[in-house]
């Protein structure tokens, strides 16, 4: 199924909020990610802890990242007229898809 322009427009919105959220959340978590000072003056296993939290707040950071960079893909792709369709097989992806997840960039089939 080919996106009508108002499916279009809606889509780019919803990739728009999404980026900016994500874009926050990236800002926001800064110090989680900082790096744990050698002379902090916490215990063993406390650092180890710390240095645990820090590699899952690190990995949540390179995820949200990553998505970003699908959105702005997606925008661009919204901008040169070649959204919307599977990047293997180049059938129409799905308008629930997208809605869902408008930095797909393959059909359901294709995403496997
Ligand atoms: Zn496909």
């Amino acid at each position: 199924m080919v996106l009508s322009i108002d499916d279009i427009i809606k889509l780019e919105q919803i990739a728009s909020e999404e980026l900016e959220r994500l874009q926050k959340e990236i800002a926001g978590s800064g110090d989680e990610v900082a790096a744990i000072s050698p002379d902090k003056a916490i215990g063993r296993l406390s650092r180890l802890d710390a240095m645990q939290m820090q590699q899952v707040a690190k990995a949540a950071q390179r995820r949200r990242e990553d998505r970003v960079t699908a959105l702005q893909n997606a925008l661009d792709r919204i901008d040169s007229g070649r959204f919307g369709q599977c990047e293997l097989c180049k059938e129409w992806i799905s308008l629930d898809r997208l809605k869902a997840q408008p930095e797909a960039s393959r059909c359901g089939d294709c995403a496997g």
